[in-house]
């Protein structure tokens, strides 16, 4: 017997193209593979990759993607366990660091944490469009010009291109229409291919069966010289992995692999082959792994969201994004796992979601016997649903069963049930064909669901309240029959203002809060009843327009505060991982770099010149502060960095550089700037009752004739939140500490008196509480103002990191000496008239959002009328048209 030549087995591995050559590969693999993790990115990818492709029109394309499911239309089923929260959930904290999805939806843009790449997308859409057009009509010149020297299929071929752009630009880029790829993209399902045979054999020509069914003509043709020569309607197989390696060879492979994700193909390659002593190609390799489920992707510092699962998911926040009672007919589910985690003196009751897929998220410390409750759960906006706990592991028949047993009573008991429709995630038993046809009988109608999505679902912040009122509840379970009957009480408590709260602060735009709104306008008026005191920045070359001054007026000099990490993987660096997993990188080779910066317009970065720095010797040479944030390095950065930064060297910097000037310091409204002195007026600090552990607060004044009161009693303690509220005759009998829905942080402008805590809390001397940082600031007769919260557009140092990220990106090899050299020349690179257009921008959304035109149209008149600082009466007349 012979065997083919490792030559020949190259030639069948290569693919061809429609002519039969050999064709380049179409993605340059690098070292780490291909990621086959989602059939979206086919579709990103498909403007760039046109060229290489020829376009089969049908008109029912979209149809079958949606008969497909949008959210499995991947090669690999997106929802696992691992999408979701990682090996060992560690990705709901990571989750925690991202932006909520919900800015897309919010008509109001913000985000602090994503804004840089949010703003990348925006500028890349509009340059995407632009080419487009372009391109549309570049391409209808080149076919009216060469439409007789092109050969028909060359002439076709264009003719494709140009109709598929043309179709793509019409509704804004999201073109009705869709192309699809030929059948290399997609493989029929059995039924399907039936269905040819069976059309087929009644007579029906190859194209006929096209156009009834509407595949591609040769998937067609295909499958039925297939039928014709097998007789069999099943593809054959596609060739599996070479058996090159043994079992435990692979096993090896995997264990080599798990050893350090982080290895290029490269060195795993060479160090197997050495260990093994047997020459092994990279190529074997990579396919070994890629059978195993490891495919190389990209390590990312925010791996929660993968770039094509952020797309959709854009798309599908769009898409909702002018929904406002929709949400109400929403029954949200989910199932979740509560465990008792007994610790000595203390039972805990612990929850980690989604572990149901995954034996090997049960932790060990959990005693054997001890797997906790398995619960689902559904509720809609104002009323919850059903808990039932699930024994044993959920399959199809068991979901059926919870949806016909459980779901279906609630359901049937909402008044205009038909109006509602079913949450429940991607889950591979929810998606089920049984369970999709169960629904279906039932008139149940899905709620599409975005992948890698949990944020998104209200429940999860249901299960957050159950666990919390669970671990308080007295006494504590001490079996899974005790926990079940808490979980079971505790749930049925469930106010409907908290199921409101939790679906609106999901998908209400967190703008519109009254309290936010209000916010802003005060904010607004604050900052320009200074602005008058302030330079201009404007024209080609941003130059200074001085103030018009007073006699006893001094210059008021904006200096703007912020943030940023700059990661040492925040490279190219490639990890390995289970398809759909995305692993955090390891921690020891996440060494990282926190800036805390202050800007003006003035000088840009807050810094002495040569001459300066020898005048004054005292004075430190900049304002920048770096930190390497780390358990085991600087720690984390924290107010009293701050306020230290500021103390000693950004104020006196300040003074050096601009005497006889007021410095107005913004901050973000972040915690750590929040963050309050030791004997602040703080009501979260406080007990109820006197002395104990709460801190002795400065004395203050209460009461419209400005009355004194000392916050310690005459036995030198502190007096606790009752007898303060006594002497300003607030207390009432019977007034607890805390209330559930002060716990639970829902906000309503309407209470004023549930607890005692938030009554203290809303006095004037609490609620007026300065931060320490501004305390500082006020100390040294400067100023300081907080953005309001969700509005980063406002802080122009957020430009500021965007440019230091690029040019990071460009010039940094990731390696931690690298990262050290790179971040400051990174920073420096951003010159003063850059950071005063990042400035004019903001001062832009400024004005408008004082003018009134707010959320999208601000965006809109903030990118088109760039270099107007403030915009021009005649334009806002127009765009309140
Ligand atoms: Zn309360």
């Amino acid at each position: 017997m012979t065997h083919p030549s490792k030559r020949k087995i190259k030639i069948k591995e290569q693919e061809r193209d429609n002519y039969g050559r050999f064709a380049k590969k179409l993605r340059v693999a690098d070292n780490w593979g291909d990621d086959d993790d989602s059939g979206w990115d086919d579709e990103v990818d498909m403007l760039n990759e046109k060229d290489k492709y020829e376009l089969v029109w049908s008109d029912n394309t979209h149809l079958e993607r949606k008969k497909r499911g949008p959210y499995l239309a991947g090669k690999t089923k997106k929802s696992t366990y691992f999408d979701k929260y990682g090996p060992s959930g560690c990705f709901t904290k990571a989750a925690k660091g991202t932006a909520k999805i919900t800015i897309f939806i919010n008509k109001h843009r913000s985000t602090p944490d994503d804004f840089e790449e949010v703003l990348d997308d925006m500028e890349d859409e509009e340059q995407a469009k632009l080419d487009l057009n372009e391109r549309i009509e570049i391409l209808k010149i080149e076919l009216k010009k060469q439409q007789n020297s092109l050969s028909v299929t060359e002439y076709n071929k264009k003719r494709a291109i140009f109709e598929y752009l043309r179709r793509l630009s019409d509704n804004d880029g999201k073109g009705k229409v869709k192309a699809t790829l030929p059948d290399q993209k997609r493989e029929l399902t059995e039924f399907e291919r039936g269905e040819i045979i069976g059309l087929w054999k009644k007579g029906h020509s190859e194209r006929n069966i096209g156009e009834i069914l509407g595949h591609p003509k040769s998937t067609i043709h295909d499958t039925i010289t297939r039928y014709k020569n097998s007789g069999q309607i099943t593809a054959s197989s596609r060739s599996g992995r070479p058996l090159k390696l043994t079992e435990r060879n692979v096993r090896q492979l995997v264990r080599t692999l798990k050893e350090d994700r982080q290895q290029s193909l490269e060195e795993m390659t060479k160090k197997f082959s050495e260990s093994l002593s047997i020459s092994v190609s990279s190529n074997t390799i990579k396919r070994t792994l890629h059978s195993e489920g490891f495919f190389g992707r990209a390590g990312k510092r925010k791996p929660f969201v993968s770039e094509a699962n952020r797309k959709k998911r854009l798309e599908w926040c769009r898409e909702r994004r002018d929904w406002d009672d929709e949400w109400n007919f929403i029954i949200w589910s989910d199932e979740s796992r509560f465990m008792i985690f007994q610790n000595d003196a203390h039972h805990w009751v612990w929850r980690k979601p989604h572990e149901k897929y995954d034996v090997d998220c049960l932790i060990p410390t959990v005693k054997s016997g001890n797997q906790g409750v398995m619960v689902w759960g559904c509720f809609a906006k104002d009323k919850i649903g059903p808990l039932i706990q699930v024994s044993g592991s959920i399959n199809a028949s068991v979901y059926m069963g919870i949806l016909e047993n459980t779901f279906l009573p609630f359901y049937n008991s909402l008044e205009n049930n038909s109006q509602y429709i079913f949450q429940d995630d991607n889950a591979p038993v929810h998606r089920a064909r049984t369970v999709k046809q169960w629904k279906e009988d039932n008139s149940i109608i899905d709620f599409p669901w975005p992948a890698q999505s949990p944020d998104l679902n209200p429940i999860e912040h249901l299960w957050d309240v159950l666990e919390r009122r669970v671990r308080e509840h007295k006494p504590h379970p001490k079996n899974i029959e005790e926990l079940m009957v808490i979980l079971e009480e505790e749930w049925n408590k469930i106010e409907p203002e908290i199921l409101t709260n939790l679906v609106e602060s999901t998908y209400y735009d967190s703008h519109e809060r009254p309290d936010v709104v209000k916010y802003q306008e005060l904010f607004l008026d604050k900052i320009y009843d200074y602005v008058k005191f302030m330079a201009k920045y404007e024209g080609e070359n941003m130059e200074q327009i001085p103030p018009t001054l007073g006699p006893n007026d001094k210059e008021i000099i904006l200096v703007t505060h912020d943030e940023c990490v700059f990661y040492s993987n925040d490279g190219k660096q490639g990890v390995w991982a289970k398809s759909g997993e995305l692993p955090l990188r390891k921690k020891g080779n996440d060494r990282s770099i926190m800036v805390s910066e202050f800007l003006s317009e003035e000088c840009g970065r807050l810094k002495l010149n040569a001459q300066q720095i020898q005048e004054n010797p005292s004075i430190p040479k900049e304002a920048r502060a770096y930190l390497q944030p780390g358990k085991d390095r600087e720690g984390f950065w924290t107010s009293e960095h701050l306020i230290d930064q500021v103390k000693t060297k950004t104020i006196p910097i300040f003074e050096t550089l601009f005497p006889n000037c007021i410095a107005l310091f913004a901050f973000d409204n972040s915690s750590n700037h929040a963050a309050f002195k030791s004997d602040a007026l703080v009501a979260s600090r406080m007990n109820l009752k006197p002395g104990g552990k709460q801190p002795k607060m400065r004395n203050t004044i209460f009461g419209p004739s400005n009355q004194h009161q000392s916050m310690v009693n005459e036995n030198g303690e502190p007096k606790g939140i009752k007898q303060v509220l006594i002497e300003r005759g607030l207390w009432k009998n019977g007034l607890n500490a805390d209330c559930q829905l002060c716990k639970d942080k829902v906000d309503d402008e309407n209470r004023v008196d549930c607890c005692a805590r938030w009554i203290i809390s809303l006095q004037p001397d609490f609620l007026g509480q300065k931060s320490a940082s501004e305390e500082v600031i006020l100390e040294a007769g400067h100023k300081c103002i907080f953005y309001p919260k969700f509005h980063c557009e406002l802080n122009y140092i957020e430009r500021y990191w965007g440019a230091a990220k690029r040019y990071t990106r460009e010039n940094c090899n990731y390696s931690w000496s690298g990262l050290q050299h790179t971040v400051p020349a990174a920073l420096e690179s951003v010159n003063t008239i850059t950071i005063r257009k990042f400035a004019r921008k903001a001062w832009r959304y400024m004005d408008l959002y004082r003018k009134g035109v707010t959320g999208k149209l601000a965006e809109y008149a903030a990118k088109k009328y760039k270099s107007h600082r403030c915009i021009p009466d005649y334009v806002l007349a127009e765009l309140n048209k």
